[in-house]
C-alpha cells in the first residue's frame, strides 16, 4: 500500500497584485483599460507593446496609454464602434425628442424608436450587435411607419372622397332647392339671395339692373288650351328668355307667370337692348302644335326696368321695376319700360280695357 507523498507548495505569482502594484507607483488610473493594458506588458504576450509602456516611464498621460491600448487592442475596434453608437443615440434622442414633440399619428412609431433607443443604450448590449441592432431596428421602425402612413393616406383620401360627396350632394340638394322645376331656371328664394347680394357691394348696383317680364294674357292662354298646355308655354317662354341672354346672366322664374333678369355690367340703355331682344324673339316665337296644327300664340311679354342705383332696397328695386312693368301693361303690353321717377302704380283706363 503506497503511502502518499505531500506534494510541493507551488508559488503562484500573484499577477493581479504586482500589476496593481506597478500601476500604483507609476501613478496610472486603476480602470479596466489601464489593467489590461498593464497585464499584457506584464505577462509579456506582446514585448512591444511591453517596451512601449515601458518607456513612458511614470509620466505617462492617460491619451498616452489609450493611444497604446488602440494600437494593440481589439478594444480599439470596440471604441470605434462605441465612438458610432453614441453618435446614433444622439441622433436617436434628437429624433425621439422631436417625434415626441409630434403627438398625432407618431405614437407607435415613438415606441419602436424608444424601444430601439433602450435596446442599443442597454450596458448588456455587446458592441459587435450595436450597429446591426440599431440599423435593423430603425429599418424595422421606419418601414412600419411608412406601412402606416399609407394606411393613414389611404383613410385621408377615403375621408375626403366622403367628404366630396357628401359636398356634391349638398350641392345638388342646394341646387334643386333654388331650382324652379317647371323651367330649370332660378326660382324666387335663389333671385331673393342673389338680389340681396348686389346690395352687399354698392358699386355694382350702378352698373345692374333688374328686368322683371310677365307673361301677356297668360289666364286667357290657359282658359283657352287648358293648363297643361300652359305649363309648356311657360317653358318655352323660359327657354326663349335664357337663349336671349350670355350664360352668364341671372335669371329666374319669380311666380306663376313671371320671370326676372338680373343684368349685371351693364348701362340702362344695354338693359333696354336685351329686353327688347327678349321681348322680339318671343313675339317672333311660333306656337303651333306640329300634330294639331292649332296655333297658341303669339305669346307676348311686357317688361319693366329699374336701375338698380334707383332702389334702396332689394324690396325697392324690385317695386320700383314693377311699377315700370304695370306701365308697360298699361301703355298696350309686348312692351319694354324703363322705371323713371314719379312714375306711379295707376292702371291706365287703356290697360283696364286691354285686361277684360
Ligand atoms: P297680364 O297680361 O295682365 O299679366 O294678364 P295675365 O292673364 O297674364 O295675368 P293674370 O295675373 O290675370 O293671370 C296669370 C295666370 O297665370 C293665372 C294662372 O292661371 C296662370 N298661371 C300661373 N302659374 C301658372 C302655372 O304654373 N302654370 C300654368 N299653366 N298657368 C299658370
Ligand atoms: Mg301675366
Ligand atoms: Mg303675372
Amino acid at each position: 500500500m503506497s503511502v502518499a507523498q505531500p506534494q510541493p507548495k507551488v508559488q503562484v505569482p500573484d499577477i493581479a497584485a504586482q500589476v496593481t502594484y506597478a500601476m500604483r507607483q507609476m501613478g496610472i488610473s486603476p480602470i479596466p483599460r489601464n489593467y489590461e493594458l498593464f497585464y499584457e506588458a506584464y505577462i509579456g504576450s506582446n514585448p512591444k507593446l511591453t517596451r512601449e509602456l515601458a518607456a513612458l516611464g511614470s509620466r505617462a498621460t492617460q491619451d498616452e496609454l489609450d493611444a497604446i491600448g488602440a494600437q494593440y487592442f481589439s478594444q480599439h475596434q470596440v471604441n470605434m464602434v462605441d465612438g458610432a453608437h453614441s453618435r446614433i443615440v444622439g441622433e436617436l434622442e434628437s429624433l425621439v425628442t422631436l417625434l415626441r414633440q409630434e403627438h398625432s399619428s407618431l405614437e407607435s412609431y415613438n415606441k419602436l424608436l424608444g424601444e430601439t433607443y433602450s435596446r442599443i443604450t442597454s450596458k448588456s448590449a455587446s458592441s459587435a450587435d450595436l450597429l446591426h441592432n440599431a440599423i435593423s431596428l430603425l429599418s424595422d421602425a421606419t418601414g412600419s411607419k411608412m406601412e402606416r402612413g399609407k394606411v393613414t393616406m389611404d383613410g385621408v383620401e377615403a375621408k375626403s372622397r366622403e367628404m366630396e360627396d357628401i359636398r356634391k350632394e349638398l350641392d345638388e340638394y342646394k341646387k334643386i332647392a333654388n331650382t324652379d322645376s317647371l323651367t330649370r331656371l332660378h326660382n324666387r328664394r335663389a333671385f331673393d339671395d342673389r338680389l340681396a347680394a348686389i346690395y352687399d357691394s354698392p358699386l355694382g348696383r350702378t352698373t345692374t339692373t333688374l328686368i322683371i317680364a310677365d307673361i301677356d294674357n297668360f289666364k286667357k292662354i290657359n282658359d283657352t288650351f287648358g293648363h297643361p298646355v300652359g305649363d309648356k308655354i311657360l317653358a318655352t317662354v323660359a327657354n326663349v328668355i335664357k337663349s336671349n341672354l350670355r350664360k352668364d346672366v341671372f335669371v329666374a322664374r319669380t311666380g306663376g307667370e313671371e320671370f326676372a333678369v338680373i343684368l349685371e355690367g351693364s348701362s340702362s340703355e344695354d338693359a333696354m337692348i336685351v329686353a327688347e331682344r327678349v321681348r322680339r324673339s318671343l313675339e317672333a316665337t311660333p306656337f303651333r302644335n306640329s300634330k294639331t296644327g292649332v296655333n297658341y300664340g303669339p305669346v307676348t311679354l311686357s317688361l319693366g326696368l329699374c336701375l338698380a342705383s334707383e332702389g334702396d332696397s332689394p324690396q325697392d328695386l324690385y317695386q320700383k321695376s314693377d311699377v315700370a312693368l304695370y306701365c308697360a301693361k298699361s301703355n298696350g303690353r309686348n312692351r319694354s319700360v324703363t322705371y323713371e321717377d314719379g312714375m306711379k302704380k295707376e292702371l291706365s283706363k287703356s290697360w283696364l280695357l286691354y285686361k277684360k
